[in-house]
């Protein structure tokens, strides 16, 4: 059977994927699936594993590296409402896998719930910081995670709690295919207060990312203690280019992107910082952006 077969509404083939990334590049899924509901989601899900058809699920896309010759296989984009709820209890917040990361924090601190926060101006959705323990400003999304509900690649669905979650420096146990949502439990604070504290975490992320609507990604992860960027830098690689990718001169743990970059660009010139900072620093940086 086609993996597409009575799917025809929600699944489309040979969808070009740069256009869900922040890096803006790279080929195109063979299957792409925007299900509707849960139950659309495990249908196709389930069908994918009997077809023993390569199955991923796409986030925001600001951490995604694709292939220039395609990704083989089906993507799941979860950005019907449906995967983006988002609800309050007491001191707890729901939020569903595709809710944008900015949107759950706004509506926490507008709700006086204290804790995202520190996470403001952190791109993508709730699947994507959970999957990758998303952080910033001395603090991450696991902190205050304390269940999470999950679909198996089996297409069933389970719940995790916090007994069986761990989160430490960008890594969560959460491995399942698909996170469909996570539950924060949080502190009320005057709204105002938060408001402001929130602000001044936007302020300083923002001030540490490339600023304008350049295409970019985030490059290595921090080696414990040190600074990724400060270590590009000793190494004299600023403004650094390989064909179209280039290491953004300012802030230099980024990567930018012009339109006839590739995504072997980006790899090629990920490789040169790894080899040039080793060189210069001894130092082993290690990729953070996901490679399909
Ligand atoms: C300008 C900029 C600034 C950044 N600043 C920070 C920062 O301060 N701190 C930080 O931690 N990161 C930062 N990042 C990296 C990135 O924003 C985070 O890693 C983010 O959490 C990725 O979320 P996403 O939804 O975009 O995931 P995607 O890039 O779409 O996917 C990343 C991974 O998560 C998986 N995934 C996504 N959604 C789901 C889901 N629902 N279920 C299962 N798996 C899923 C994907 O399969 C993939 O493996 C930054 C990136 C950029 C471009």
């Amino acid at each position: 059977m086609e993996l597409t077969a009575g799917f025809e509404h929600f699944v489309r083939t040979d969808e070009p994927l740069a256009q869900y990334t922040g890096l803006k590049l790279g080929g195109s899924a063979e299957y792409f699936a925007e299900p509707t509901s849960v139950e659309e989601l495990a249908a196709v899900v389930k069908r994918s594993r009997e077809l023993n058809i390569p199955t991923r699920v796409l986030g925001g896309g600001s951490n995604l590296l694709i292939n220039d010759d395609g990704v083989p296989g089906l993507v799941i984009y979860l950005h019907h409402p449906a995967f983006s709820t988002i609800e309050i209890d007491g001191n707890r917040l729901t939020a569903g896998g595709g809710a944008k990361l900015a949107h759950v924090i706004s509506t926490a601190v507008g709700n006086g719930l204290a804790g995202l926060e520190g996470l403001a101006g952190v791109p993508g959705t709730v699947g994507g910081a959970l999957h990758g323990n998303a952080g910033g400003n001395g603090v991450d999304i696991g902190h205050r995670t304390v269940e999470a509900t999950v679909m198996t690649r089996a297409g069933e669905i389970v719940t995790r709690t916090a007994q069986d979650l761990h989160f430490t420096y960008r890594e969560s146990s959460l491995d399942e295919l698909v996170i469909l949502n996570g539950v924060f439990e949080l502190e009320p604070t005057d709204s105002q207060e938060l408001t402001r504290r929130m602000q001044k975490f936007w302020i300083v992320q923002k001030a540490s990312q490339p600023g304008g609507s350049e295409n970019m990604g985030y490059l290595f992860f921090d080696p414990p203690g040190l600074s990724a960027s400060s270590l590009i830098e000793q190494s004299g690689l600023k403004g650094t280019k390989v064909g179209g990718a280039e290491i953004c001169a300012e802030h230099t743990n980024f990567v930018l992107t012009s339109p006839e970059a590739t995504a072997s660009d980006v790899a090629r010139l990920a490789e040169l910082v790894q080899g040039r900072v080793k060189e210069v620093t001894g130092m082993d940086l290690k990729c953070q952006l996901t490679s399909w």
